[in-house]
């Protein structure tokens, strides 16, 4: 059976914009929102210091002054993208949007969604944030709204875990899933490449884990060294070797072919502040890293789940 027919695209792999296109019939857009959120793993909450990537700045439109409100960042996102989108999901991105009592979240993603042309939203956490009060406040949208919930778990190896300071467990993470799961929420989670002390197969265990597990999309991305990070202090010291561009493009397409074919693949590259990136320079270039995914699942005449079992 050829599902990639399924997919609607040009491309080896089920993209987000091509499932939305799929799903409503138009092109729709995330819109970044940072809605003033902090993070336990830094605050002391669960741990200081964050985890070891993290620059801990949150987004440029919080180092530039007060935030604005999640309206007026959604009016100012829609111009950006319009006339060419017609829909748009607000995806509370910066920090651990769940992290603060359920009113007050239910107050921000109201907002969100009572403008115009909202058809749902992405919102990114941790797997230790998410009570069951919250899980029953996002799954009270499902009905009218598009609704995703972005998990980031990086590595299902608890050693992993523990090196990069996430300040959580895979069970905890397991148990997360379990308890989204059933309630009409789309579950995506977050995974990196080139983590210190993990190998290839360690990345194909955390493949192999999740394409078992009820997760609707993944998020892709090599690690990043950044300026002011614990990361960028091992870079500089030269105690961490960064993933290389092929290392990171061959063991994508293996991912790739690992998972499931209608798991959404909602990023393959890496984001990182121009001020504060360090390494690895090729990351940098997010179309030259995508071409090369492309190119390599090609050569092996291959695509998302062709070893799926
Ligand atoms: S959970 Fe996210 S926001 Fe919190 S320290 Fe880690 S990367 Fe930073």
């Amino acid at each position: 059976m050829d599902w990639t027919a399924g997919w609607k695209n040009n491309k080896r792999y089920y993209d987000l914009k091509s499932y939305w296109r799929n799903l409503f019939g138009c092109t729709v857009h995330k819109l970044q929102i940072d809605a003033g959120f902090t993070c336990p793993n830094r605050d002391g909450h669960v741990a200081t210091g964050g985890c070891i990537y993290c620059d801990g700045c949150g987004s440029k439109l919080r180092q530039q002054g007060p935030l604005p409100s999640v309206t007026d960042q959604i009016l100012y996102g829609k111009k950006y993208y319009s006339p060419s989108a017609s829909k748009f999901v607000a995806y509370f991105q910066t920090f651990t949007n769940t992290y603060a009592p359920v009113e007050t979240l239910k107050a921000l993603y109201d907002e969100a969604l009572a403008r115009e042309d909202v058809i749902g939203l992405s919102i990114g956490t941790r797997p230790d944030c998410l009570p069951p009060e919250v899980i029953d406040l996002l799954a009270g949208y499902v009905q009218k709204y598009h609704v995703w919930v972005e998990l980031g778990l990086q590595s299902v190896h608890d050693r992993t875990l523990k090196t990069i300071n996430r300040g959580h467990t895979y069970q905890q993470f397991l148990e997360a899933v379990n308890n989204l799961s059933g309630r009409g929420l789309n579950i995506c989670v977050h995974i990196i490449m080139g983590l210190p002390g993990e190998s290839d197969k360690d990345v194909l265990v955390t493949a192999k884990t999740l394409a078992a597990l009820p997760v609707n999309g993944i998020k892709i991305h090599s690690l990043l060294a950044l300026d002011g990070t614990l990361m960028g202090q091992m870079y500089r010291e030269g105690s961490i070797q960064m993933i290389t561009k092929e290392q990171y493009v061959s063991l994508t397409a293996d991912v790739l072919e690992l998972l499931p074919p209608d798991i959404v693949i909602q990023r393959l590259t890496a984001d990182g502040y121009r001020d504060i990136f360090l390494a690895p320079v090729w990351a940098a270039n997010k179309l030259d890293v995508l071409n090369a995914i492309n190119k390599e699942l090609e050569r092996r005449d291959s695509y998302q789940g062709m070893r799926y079992k």
